[in-house]
C-alpha cells in the first residue's frame, strides 16, 4: 500500500491507492531533494534543529509543490514526548507552518476533518504513524517516541477520532513511516523493564524495542484490522543515508509524514 517512489527529485512513500479511491494523501518524506546541506542534506523539514530557517522553509515550498498544498496551511505540534492529540479546525490550520514557535503547543497528535490542510509530523527515528478515515473523512498523524509509545498515543488518537467524529474501527486505515528499528535500538536495562511491565505478551529478554511492532500490536488491541496497517518496515538507522536518524548522527535534520483530504 506504500510505494517508494522518486517525484520532482524527492524520495517519497506514498499510498497511490488511497490518493486514486478517495482523493486522500499520505506522504513520508525523506533526505533527498532539498535545499538543506551538512547534517541537514537535504530536505530537513524542523526549524529548530540547528539548521537555517531559510533552507527549512525552501524544503517545506518543494515538497508543498511536489505533494500539491498550500505550504501557508501546513499545520504541526510542538512535539513533546507526551500524549495531548489536538483537533485541527481552520482556526489552527497553519499552526507551525513558517516558525517552530507557532506549532500547536505541547502537541503530539494532530487530528483533522478539513479538507485542504495538511497535517504532519517530524522525525528521526521516532514512530510516525499516519490515521485515515476514508468513510467519515478524517485524517490523524501521531508522533510515537518511546515516551509516547509508553502513553499509548496511537490507541489514544484512535479513541478521539471516534468520539469526536463517530469513525468506525473496523474503517481505520493505519500507515507507518520509517523509524528506527529493533535492529539498531538497543536499550538499557531500566527502559527494557519498563516496557517489559508495560507490554510482557510481545517484550522479550533481549534488550531491544521494536517500537513500530509495540505500536501495531497497540492498535490492533485497539480493534484495528491487521490488514488495514500498512508498515513501510524501514529502519532510520539503518538506511541513515536516505532518512535522517537522530541515534546515528545525533545533530541531524527531520523527515516529514503528512496526511490531507483532498477537496
Ligand atoms: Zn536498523
Amino acid at each position: 500500500m506504500l510505494k517508494r517512489t522518486r517525484s520532482d527529485g524527492l524520495d517519497l512513500l506514498l499510498s497511490y491507492d488511497l490518493k486514486e479511491s478517495s482523493g486522500i494523501l499520505v506522504a513520508f518524506t525523506a533526505r533527498l531533494g532539498g535545499a538543506s546541506v551538512g547534517r541537514y542534506s537535504s530536505l530537513n523539514l524542523g526549524f529548530d534543529k540547528g539548521d537555517d530557517d531559510k533552507r527549512v522553509r525552501e524544503n517545506r515550498e518543494i515538497l508543498a509543490r511536489t505533494l500539491g498544498f498550500e505550504v501557508s496551511k501546513l499545520t504541526l505540534g510542538e512535539q513533546v514526548h507526551g500524549d495531548k492529540i489536538v483537533t485541527v479546525d481552520d482556526g489552527l490550520a497553519g499552526s507551525g507552518s513558517t516558525s517552530a514557535k507557532s506549532a500547536i503547543e505541547g502537541t503530539d497528535a494532530l487530528i483533522t476533518s478539513k479538507e485542504d490542510v495538511p497535517i504532519a509530523v517530524l522525525t528521526a527515528d521516532c514512530v510516525p504513524i499516519v490515521i485515515v478515515d476514508p468513510v467519515k473523512r478524517v485524517v490523524a498523524t501521531v508522533h510515537a517516541g518511546w515516551r509516547g509509545t509508553i502513553k499509548e498515543i496511537a490507541p489514544k488518537t484512535v479513541k478521539r477520532m471516534e468520539s469526536e467524529f463517530s469513525v468506525s474501527r473496523n474503517d481505520l486505515l493505519v500507515f507507518i513511516g520509517p523509524s528506527i528499528r529493533a535492529c539498531s535500538y538497543g536499550v538499557g536495562d531500566e527502559l527494557h523493564a519498563s516496557f517489559k511491565e508495560s507490554f510482557p505478551n510481545i517484550i522479550g529478554d533481549e534488550k531491544v524495542l521494536d517500537l513500530p511492532i509495540i505500536n501495531i500490536y497497540q492498535l490492533l488491541g485497539a480493534g484495528l484490522k491487521s490488514d488495514n496497517i500498512h508498515d513501510s518496515s524501514i529502519c532510520t538507522f539503518c538506511e541513515s543515508d536516505h532518512f535522517f536518524s537522530f541515534r546515528k548522527h545525533d545533530v541531524t535534520g527531520r523527515q516529514g509524514s503528512i496526511a490531507m483530504l483532498g477537496s
